[in-house]
This record gives C-alpha cells, structure tokens and sequence, in this order.
C-alpha cells in the first residue's frame, strides 16, 4: 500500500498542490559557490570548544533545554553591541533554527489570513513560501534597473498594499544591494501609519562595505522594526541552524507566542555559545572575503559582463541571452553555482582564492565557447 500511495490521494491543502520543496541542488562537486556560504571550516579550536561545550549538554539531553535560551539571547546582545554598537537587553533578542524559522515566526505572529506581507523584488526566494506557509498574501513591489528601492515607490507600495508585515533585505539576495537607512526609515515611517511591522533581514551584514550602517541603529527609535541576523554566512556555522533577530520586547513577545515549545535544541543552544566566545575568530575571514568579492566584481566588469554592486559575500552577474546553459556549463567544469535573480543573471558565491580561480577559468572557457 505504501509505495503506491501518492501526493493526490492524501488531504495536501489545496494551495500547496503542484508544489516543491525548496532548495538548491545540494551537489557533490569540486567547487561549491551556490549557497553563499563561508567557504572556510571552522577553526580545530573552535571545533573543540564546540565539541565540548556539546558534549556536556549530552549530559543533560533527557531533561528539555531551557525554552527562553536567555543566556545564549545575552551572548547574541554582546556580539551585536561589539559588531554595531547596539544596546540591547537579551529580551530584545530572539533566536531559531536560521533566520528562515526567525521569519516564519514573525509571519505567524504578524501575518496571516486576510493579511499581506510585502517586499520588493528580486528579492529572497524563500519569503513567498514563509507567506505561503502562513496563509499571508504575498505582494512585491519593484527594484530599480540598478536593484535599488526607490523611496517614493515605496511609500506608495506601503499606501496601497497596507501591509502588516514588510520584508527589506539589506544586503539583499540574490542581488548584493545594501539599502541606505532613510530608505529604511521613509518605509517604517508609512507602515507606521498603516500598524505594521518591519524586519530588515540583514543575513549578511557582517559583509557589508565601510560606511555602509546596519539597521540595528534604528531599533531604539522604532518598536516596530526587528533586525535579523544569522550565524549561517559571515560566521562559517550554516550547519548549526543558528538565525536571530533584534527588536522591542514586544516584538519579541510576539514570537514566543508562536514558536514551538522547546524549538532550539540544548545542543544548538551549546554549540551557538561555544562559537560566539570566538566570534572573532569564526569572523576572521570577512575582510578577506570582501576584498575577493570587490575583486570579482572588477574582475566580471573587465571581462564585459554586467556587475550588481555588492555588499555582500555573492556577485550577481550577467547578462545571458541562455543563462542555464552557462550555469551547465560551469557545472560541467566542477564548478556549481546559483541560477537565480532576475533572467539573464547568475549568482557566484564567494569562495576560497583557489575556488575563484578555477570560477574564473571555467567561465571564461564557457562564454568562449558560445
Ligand atoms: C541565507 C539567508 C538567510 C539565512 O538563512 P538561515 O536560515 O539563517 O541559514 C536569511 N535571509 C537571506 C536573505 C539569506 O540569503
């Protein structure tokens, strides 16, 4: 009976009928620069710290880990008033299974039927199926030719859609675009007056250029905005599943309602305490990252190619009259990246100087070949 049962005899929700897990291919080759990670493992110190700090939570694993994890919420405070200079109490932080459980939350807190949550696209792939996810309608409004949000657009996006919860990513993927604070604040200033919420998802803001501020710097000023942040990029730990965000004690309270008793396993929550004692460590390699990222983009622009700015570890470039065949192409050559943005773009993680060289040959020997 088992095997032959299949998706339509069983009660899928209507809406979710024809759809698909979520997910780049997760492909064993050479070269890996599709899902933005931090392409160095994480330091034998630190592994060992971790691995103990696991080990002595093993001890307690029959007992339920703490569900307020405040001492890892107050870790999280001191590594933002160390990165940013924000002060914040642990009760402003919240934390989950990478930043994509933190946005769940806050769709389920703030979204829901007959509700919209809004942002502007291209923009985070995953944002829709949260929306889905959570019965919230799914809205964007635009991105300038140059990936950029102009502020009168908006404001009018905000005036029309009435959103309760608004998604601006900043670095933003797949595009790279950082987006100034008065844009930030042209935004929160309208969702304000329609009661809404917004979360500026900051994944890699550990990346962002000199001069560029985080968002953390509005949070005292405004009780309806969160900043969300992850250990899965800057920080080398995508395979911890460690996500949070900043915000007011009521935002917070807000997501304690809907998160699952329990959520953040004991061994995560050691794990995510053992790494951030060396979080300068684990941050170590940005500044190398970034200079290699500035020099792709040069790199890309002398070779012709279009070049989104970029303030994260990612370069969005193009333009492909065939943009799979290229990507194919690479994949040919052992060297996997991300087909995705807008048609005609590909997105190249950035990764070791090795992993960017054999990147730059393959490509070169894949647009010779066209
Ligand atoms: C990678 C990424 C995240 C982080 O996801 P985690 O669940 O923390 O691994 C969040 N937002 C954006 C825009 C991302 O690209």
């Amino acid at each position: 009976m088992t095997e032959t049962t299949t998706l339509a005899d069983l009660p899928l929700r209507e809406d979710l009928r024809g759809e698909h897990p979520y997910g780049a291919p997760q492909l064993h080759v050479p070269v890996v620069l599709n899902v933005n990670e931090n392409p160095y493992p994480v330091a034998p110190d630190v592994v060992a710290d971790i691995a103990a700090a696991v080990a002595q939570a093993a001890v307690g694993l029959n007992r339920y880990p703490d569900r307020e994890f405040l001492d890892l919420r107050a870790d999280l405070a001191t590594f933002l008033r160390t990165e940013s200079g924000a002060e914040l109490a642990p009760e402003q932080v919240w934390a989950a299974n990478g930043s994509n459980e933190v946005m769940l939350h806050v769709l389920q807190a703030f979204g829901g039927p007959g509700r919209t949550a809004l942002s502007f696209a291209p923009t985070y792939s995953m944002y829709p199926e949260y929306a889905r996810d959570t019965l919230t309608t799914w809205v964007t409004g635009r991105r300038e030719d140059d990936f950029t949000v102009d502020v009168d657009h908006a404001r009018e996006q905000v005036r029309r859609h009435r959103p309760s919860v608004v998604l601006l990513t900043s670095p933003n993927n797949p595009t790279g675009t950082a987006l100034p604070l008065a844009t930030v604040e042209a935004v929160l200033e309208e969702v304000s007056a329609v009661g809404g919420v917004v979360v500026v998802d900051e994944a890699y803001g550990e990346f962002r250029r000199a001069g560029v501020p985080s968002a953390l710097e509005l949070l005292p000023r405004h009780g309806n905005l969160a900043v969300s942040r992850t250990m899965s990029k800057a920080f080398s730990l995508a395979g911890a599943r460690v996500g949070y965000l900043a915000a007011s004690r009521a935002f917070v309270d807000a997501l304690r309602i809907v998160r699952l008793p329990y959520h953040l396993s004991a061994v995560t929550q050691a794990a995510a305490r053992a790494a951030l004692k060396h979080s300068a460590a684990l941050l170590s390699t940005v500044d190398e990252l970034r200079t290699r990222r500035d020099e792709t983009v040069v790199w890309l622009r002398e070779k012709g190619f279009d070049v989104a700015e970029s303030d994260a570890n990612f370069v969005l470039f193009g333009r492909f009259a065939d943009r799979h065949s290229v990507w194919q192409g690479l994949l040919d050559r052992g060297v996997l990246i991300r087909e995705t943005g807008p048609a005609g773009w590909l997105r190249v993680s950035i990764g070791t100087a090795e992993e960017m060289q054999q990147f730059r040959t393959a490509l070169q020997e894949v647009v010779a070949e066209k």
